[in-house]
């Protein structure tokens, strides 16, 4: 069995245990430095590295005055050097064998949620990359998703400068496909690749939140 990350072997005692067991896509030495999170303070909310000066966390902040309040959000990864390379060879090199590995992280119990809700990319994005970052992820993982939000055109995020980021309005609508879904009282979690200020899960949140669902949670497969 080879690592699908460092291509070397994942070996695997065999034993009783193991046999029967899902065959793992990482091996050891891998999984420790994608799993390391740098260290420093953190905020509590987003999970930002802070500056030792910062009372509170900006973007949290910035987030709370602009938008309604979502859930806990929920990062698996850090984003360190490990895993900065792996999203870099996933997203841009499109190895999507790496979506297994990123799938091997997640842990959040889908029966926590009535529907599990990933950021869409658009059209152009999804022909130029063959696949969606996120889905591609969940689908590995086994999990049962609900593409409730569309994108039109949505500018790559590192296109953007942080104001244009801050300014620029809601890029996702509601998928008419599930007009029919009573969304009233559920519980949904958005899923997205990577969050860095903030503000596009909560572009995403602000829609589902339209609908009066008791509550939106966020998880992200790493937290830049
Ligand atoms: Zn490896
Ligand atoms: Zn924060």
């Amino acid at each position: 069995m080879r690592c699908l990350y460092c291509h070397g072997r994942a070996d695997v005692e065999m034993n009783l245990l193991t046999l029967f067991a899902v065959p793992r896509s990482l091996c050891g030495e891998c999984e420790i430095k994608i799993r390391e999170w740098r260290r420093g303070k953190r905020c509590g909310r987003c999970h930002r590295l802070m500056d030792d000066r910062e009372a509170e966390c900006r973007d949290c902040l910035f987030i709370s005055s602009r938008f309604r309040p979502v859930g806990k959000i929920m990062c698996m990864l850090d984003y360190n050097e490990e895993v900065k390379m792996l999203m870099h060879r996933y997203k841009f090199v499109r190895d999507v064998a790496l979506a297994e590995v990123l799938s091997y992280f997640i842990t959040f119990r889908q029966t926590e949620y009535d529907h599990v809700v990933p950021i869409p990319v658009s059209e152009q994005r999804f022909q130029r990359r063959g696949f969606n970052q996120v889905t591609e992820v969940l689908d590995r993982a086994g999990v049962v998703h609900s593409d409730m939000l569309e994108t039109e055109k949505i500018k790559h995020q590192s296109e953007l400068s942080k104001l244009e980021r801050m300014n620029s309005s809601n890029p996702f609508t509601f998928n008419r496909a599930y007009e029919d879904v009573r969304l009233q009282g559920t519980r949904i979690l958005v899923v997205d690749d990577i969050y860095t200020t903030g503000i596009t899960v909560h572009h995403a949140a602000e829609v589902l939140l339209h609908h009066e669902t008791e509550v939106v949670d966020v998880l992200t497969f790493s937290k830049a």
